[in-house]
C-alpha cells in the first residue's frame, strides 16, 4: 500500500484530509522543504545514513519482547512488545526529530523551532539541537510550562530557550500559533521541527517516513520471533497518530488488523476525552494547517480535551488515519483513564515493564481482546515510551501516601 503515491490524486491529500492551508508567505520554504525531503526519499544513501545515527545515537534497532507471564495470565493470545522506550529520551519521538535534524542539515539551515505540549517532543528537538549545534527555541504554553517542569528542566539544560507563551488558553494551541508566527519571520535560517504525524503536507508524509522505521524492524522481528509468522492484530496508541503509523507501515501490505487506540479519558461526552475517532464526537474541519477531523463544536471552536496521557490530549488527528479510519483499514478503540490506571499496575507486576501512560492505552485495549483470541494467535503491541517521566501522575493516580511525605519533604527543603 503506497499511501505516498499521489499519482491518482491531489499531492498531500489521503481522500478529502490533509492538504496544505499554510499563509502564502511560507510557500516558497515549504516548497523547499517538500523538494529537499523527495530528494532524500528518493537516495538510498539517506535512509542507511539515517539508520546509522538511530543505531549509534538512540540503540536502533529496538528489539521486541514476549510477555510470557502476561499472555499466560490472559489466557489468549500470545502477546509481543516493541520497545521504542529503549530509545534515547525515552520514547519514538527521537526517531522523528533526529530525521528531521539531517533534513535541516541538507537545507542548511541553523536554527530550528518546536511548540510542544507535555514537553516530550521539545525534550526530543532539544536534545536533537545539541547534538547537531542548531540554534533551539521551544514554544510552550505558560500553563504546560508549569505543568511540566521536568521537561523544561532538560531542555533549558540541553540548551535550548523556552519561551511560555501567554496568549489564548496558554497550552499548545496558542504554543503552534507563536511557533507559526517564529517560521514566518525567520524562514530563511530556520526549519520547524514538527512533532507529530499531523500539520500541513509535506508533514504527515515525512513524519511517518521517519517513523517507519519502528514497523520495517518490527515486521523482521517477530518474524524471527515466531518461525515467521506475522501477528493477528497490533496495538498502537494515537495522539497526533505518528508512532502507530511508524509500526502500521510495517503491515500495512499484510492480513493483520490494526488498531490505534485513542484517549477515552472520562469516557464519552464532548470535552471529556480526546477519543476523536473511537467516539465520533469529532467532525471534519481546517485548522494548524490541515483538514482533519476535529473535536470542535458547532462553531468551529476547538473543545478542551482530557486524559490522564499528555501526550494524547490533542484535539486533531493524523489526516493518513482519518482517511484509513474511512477505508476500514485501521479499527478505533478508545481507553478510559480508568482502563489505563488498572492496564498500568497489571503490565508492571507481571512483566516488570513500565509503560509511559501513552502507550498504556494500546496494552489496554490489548489486554481487553487477548483472552477472546486463541493460545495460537498473535498480538503486537508498540510501546512508544517509557512510563518513568510519569512518576508524579502515576503516584497521584495510584494515591500512593509515601510518595505524597516525600514530595511534602523536599518541598520544606527548599523553604528552609
Ligand atoms: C507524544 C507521545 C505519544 C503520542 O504521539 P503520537 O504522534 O500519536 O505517537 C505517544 N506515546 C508517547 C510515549 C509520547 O511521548
Amino acid at each position: 500500500m503506497d499511501l505516498f503515491d499521489f499519482k491518482d490524486g491531489r499531492e498531500g491529500y489521503y481522500g478529502q484530509f490533509g492538504g496544505s492551508f499554510l499563509p502564502e508567505i511560507l510557500t516558497a520554504t515549504v516548497e523547499e522543504l517538500k523538494a529537499c525531503f523527495h530528494e532524500c526519499k528518493k537516495d538510498p544513501s539517506f535512509w542507511a545514513e539515517y539508520e546509522q545515527l538511530m543505531h549509534q545515537y538512540s540503540g536502533r534497532p529496538t528489539p521486541v519482547t514476549y510477555l510470557p507471564n502476561l499472555s499466560k495470565q490472559l489466557g489468549g493470545a500470545q502477546i509481543y512488545v516493541k520497545r521504542e522506550d529503549l530509545n534515547h529520551t525515552g520514547s519514538h519521538k527521537i526517531n522523528n526529530v533526529m530525521g528531521q535534524g539531517l533534513i535541516c542539515q541538507r537545507l542548511g539551515k541553523k536554527r530550528v523551532i518546536a511548540e510542544t505540549g507535555a514537553g516530550q517532543h521539545g525534550f526530543a528537538t532539544a536534545t536533537m539541537a545539541a547534538k547537531f549545534g542548531f540554534d533551539c527555541k521551544i514554544y510552550m504554553g505558560e500553563v504546560d510550562v508549569k505543568r511540566q517542569r521536568p521537561n523544561v528542566f532538560w531542555m533549558e539544560n540541553l540548551g535550548a530557550e523556552v519561551v511560555a507563551v501567554q496568549d489564548g488558553q496558554r497550552t499548545l494551541k496558542d504554543a503552534i500559533n507563536e511557533c507559526m508566527r517564529d517560521w514566518v519571520s525567520n524562514m530563511a535560517d530556520t526549519h520547524y521541527v514538527l512533532g507529530t504525524a499531523c500539520g500541513p503536507h509535506p508533514f504527515p508524509e515525512m513524519v511517518s517516513y521517519f517513523q517507519s522505521i519502528i514497523g520495517m524492524e518490527a515486521n523482521r522481528q517477530i518474524k524471527e520471533l515466531t518461525g515467521g509468522r506475522l501477528p493477528d492484530k497490533v496495538f498502537a496508541c494515537v495522539g497526533g497518530g505518528s508512532n502507530a503509523m511508524g509500526i502500521f507501515q510495517g503491515f500495512f501490505d499484510d492480513d493483520v488488523e490494526l488498531i490505534g487506540c485513542e484517549a477515552g479519558g472520562l469516557g464519552p461526552g464532548l470535552g471529556k476525552h480526546a477519543a476523536r475517532l473511537a467516539y465520533s464526537d469529532a467532525s471534519v474541519g481546517v485548522a494548524q494547517g490541515f483538514k482533519t477531523f476535529f473535536l470542535q463544536n458547532d462553531d468551529g471552536n476547538m473543545l478542551e480535551t482530557q486524559s490522564v496521557a499528555a501526550g494524547l490530549d490533542y484535539i486533531g488527528i493524523n489526516p493518513i488515519f482519518a482517511y484509513l479510519w474511512e477505508q476500514g483499514r485501521v479499527r478505533f478503540e478508545a481507553a478510559t483513564n480508568e482502563e489505563v490506571r488498572e492496564t498500568l499496575k497489571l503490565v508492571m507486576k507481571t512483566e516488570g515493564l513500565i509503560p509511559a501512560l501513552e502507550s498504556t492505552h494500546a496494552f489496554a485495549k490489548a489486554v481487553e481482546e487477548a483472552p477472546k483470541m486463541g493460545k495460537d494467535e498473535i498480538i503486537l503491541i508498540n510501546q512508544s515510551g517509557r512510563g518513568d517521566k510519569d512518576i508524579f501522575t502515576v503516584a497521584d493516580a495510584l494515591d500512593d501516601a509515601h510518595w505524597r511525605e516525600f514530595i511534602k519533604e523536599k518541598a520544606a527543603q527548599y523553604e528552609s
